[in-house]
C-alpha cells in the first residue's frame, strides 16, 4: 500500500493556503480599513469633529487613535460594541495611564480631572508633591 501520488493533508493545507493567500490578504486589509474608520467615526463622535484623528493599529493588533496628547485604543471589534479606551501619560511621573472607557466629552474630561486630582493612578511624584504642599 504505497503513499505515492496520494496529498498529504500537510500538503493540501499549504496548497490551499498559498493558492487563497491574496484574497484572504486582501480581505484581511479590508477588514482592517473598515475597522479603522469605525474606530474614526465612533471617536469623532466622542470627541467632535474639531480636532486631527491621527489613526493607526498597534504591534498587538489593536487600533489606536491619537488627538493631541491623548491616546485611544479600542480592544471591542464587535460592530456595536468598538469600546474606545483613553490613554494618557501621567503628566508628573510620565507613566502610561487609562482612563477606562469614555462614552463622550464630559465623560472624557470627567476622567481628565481625577487624573489631575491624582485617582487614576498611584503617582509617587503626585504623593510628594502633596507632601511637600503640606
Ligand atoms: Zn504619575
Amino acid at each position: 500500500m504505497g503513499q505515492e501520488g496520494r496529498v498529504t493533508l500537510r500538503e493540501r493545507a499549504v496548497l490551499t493556503w498559498r493558492e487563497e493567500r491574496p484574497q484572504r490578504e486582501a480581505s484581511r486589509l479590508l477588514w482592517q480599513a473598515e475597522k479603522l474608520e469605525k474606530m474614526r467615526g465612533k471617536l469623532a463622535g466622542i470627541i467632535g469633529p474639531e480636532h486631527e484623528i491621527k489613526i493607526g493599529i498597534n504591534s498587538k493588533g489593536d487600533i489606536t487613535a491619537r488627538v493631541e496628547d491623548l491616546r485611544f485604543i479600542t480592544y471591542g471589534y464587535d460592530d456595536d460594541l468598538l469600546l474606545i479606551v483613553a490613554k494618557v501619560n501621567c503628566p508628573l511621573c510620565g507613566k502610561d495611564v487609562s482612563l477606562g472607557y469614555v462614552e463622550d466629552l464630559a465623560d472624557l474630561g470627567e476622567k481628565l480631572e481625577l487624573l489631575e486630582e491624582g485617582y487614576r493612578h498611584e503617582c509617587g511624584a503626585y504623593k510628594k508633591l502633596r507632601e511637600v504642599a503640606r
